[in-house]
């Protein structure tokens, strides 16, 4: 099967290669199909897309959408729409004008632990990229609160702590419309790392099948093999394609890089045979 990767990140969000020297990464790393896939932004994708194509690599425009589903956080994967399409545009925009006012909202928070301008701070730190989460992880740590990303995840950060702010997030529903009125596909992140019950993402799976989604991550990095085999038979249950993608951040994470070791099993309906 292609060897691709279809969901990783730059420094346009939370991820510390640029768009060029990501892709160029993955090409290395024997990737034959890519999509960069930012939070909640496209400022990568003209850069990544340049790359690709002088590397000959075949390259799919991405992007992660910040959703909600029954108050839960969900992340939803666009690929291979249309880059000048007015509305996907505007409503990537308005996720862009949301990030900023959710991080104004988590600085406001992390000032009250005893940190003071916080949201001045994560600016500074995050430059031109996008303000995310993991900016905020930074400055706990370099202010001495907690001891790594992880602890400032636990203990201030992750799902239903105190700078977790999902509330703004439009609903799982939207992004699948807004994707597909662009003539792109919807996938649904990473489905076991929302830390649900297996009834509970069974009627995640389930409506965002209901929402006409149209595929999953039957891969997402490094995973055990029960897992794997569990997403792939939900797909072809619930009669949806494959992805597969690392979630590649940055090189901090050593026992998983971008472009490498993503096999989907060979009875999935991958993704790419939707618009092949
Ligand atoms: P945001 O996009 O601002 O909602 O922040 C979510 C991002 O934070 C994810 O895409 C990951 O890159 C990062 N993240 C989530 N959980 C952790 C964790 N436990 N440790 C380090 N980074 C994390
Ligand atoms: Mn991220
Ligand atoms: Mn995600
Ligand atoms: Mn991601």
């Amino acid at each position: 099967m292609l060897s691709a990767d279809l969901h990783f990140h730059s420094s346009a969000s939370d991820g510390h290669f640029k768009p060029e020297e990501v892709v160029e990464r993955a090409f290395n790393n024997g990737a034959r199909l890519l999509a960069l896939t930012d939070h909640d932004t496209l400022a990568g994708i003209p850069a990544a897309q340049k790359r690709a194509s002088e590397l000959a690599v075949d390259f799919v425009p991405g992007i992660e959408l910040s959703c909600v589903w029954n108050k839960t956080g969900i992340h939803i994967v666009g690929l291979g729409f249309d880059m000048e399409d007015r509305g996907f545009r505007a409503v990537v925009d308005h996720q862009t004008a949301l990030r900023e006012e959710r991080a104004m909202k988590i600085g406001q928070r992390i000032d009250r632990l005893g940190i003071s301008d916080s949201f001045e701070k994560v600016k500074l730190l995050a430059g031109a990229s996008q303000i995310g989460r993991p900016h905020f992880a930074r400055l706990l740590v370099e202010a001495g609160k907690v001891k790594d990303m992880s602890q400032a995840f636990k203990r201030y950060l992750g799902a239903g702590k105190t700078g977790d702010i999902k509330a703004l997030w439009p609903p799982v529903s939207d992004a699948i419309r807004w994707i597909h009125a662009a003539g792109g596909f919807a996938v649904l992140a990473h489905p076991n790392k929302y830390r649900m019950t297996r009834t509970r993402l069974n009627r995640l799976l389930a409506d965002f099948r209901d929402y006409e989604g149209d595929g999953i991550e039957v891969i997402s990095g490094r995973q055990e093999p029960e897992v794997t085999r569990f997403l792939s038979k939900s797909c072809q249950k619930l009669g949806l394609y494959a992805s597969c993608g690392s979630d590649f951040h940055g090189p901090e994470t050593r026992w998983l890089d971008v472009g490498k070791n993503l096999p989907l099993p060979e009875d999935s309906l991958p993704i790419w045979e939707a618009w092949q």
